[in-house]
């Protein structure tokens, strides 16, 4: 599966935390991330990931484009809900696309947590069936 990791600044710590404690999972899969916060997953586990730019300055999008061509299959997004954001549009473009193409999203640790144990259990394996459906969400 491929799998998108962003996290806000005030969460780069809390999404490595995740990243260290899920890495026999993680590392199974193939990881996309924005700018910075992939520069700190690699650094700091050691795990590949494919680095866009840096969220602000197009990452978030970039990763959108991904999900609409069909290229994703889970994000985890650890947004911060109390700082205003400068790309605030991307954000809510890149989660409104997860809900167009019904990809699994996470916007916090609880629910990260539950989705990446989902996949070790093999819960997201319904995104090989999309796949085989011209990337068509599947409520379409
Ligand atoms: P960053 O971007 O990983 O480059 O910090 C995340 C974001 O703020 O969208």
């Amino acid at each position: 599966m491929k799998i998108a990791m962003i996290a806000h600044d005030r969460k780069k710590d809390l999404m490595i935390k995740l990243v260290s404690a899920y890495q026999h999972v993680l590392e199974k899969h193939q990881l996309f991330a924005t700018g910075t916060t992939g520069g700190r997953i690699q650094e700091e586990t050691g795990l590949p990931v494919h680095r866009f730019k840096s969220g602000p300055l197009g990452g978030d999008q970039q990763i959108g484009a991904m999900i609409s061509e069909d290229e994703l299959d889970m994000v985890i997004f650890l947004r911060d809900p109390l700082a205003a954001q400068p790309h605030e549009p991307d954000v809510t473009a890149l989660i409104r696309l997860s809900d167009v193409y019904e990809i699994p999203l996470a916007t916090n640790i609880g629910t990260a947590e539950i989705l990446i144990r989902g996949l070790e259990a093999g819960f997201a394996d319904f995104r090989e069936v999309v796949h085989e459906t011209d990337n068509k969400p599947l409520s379409l």
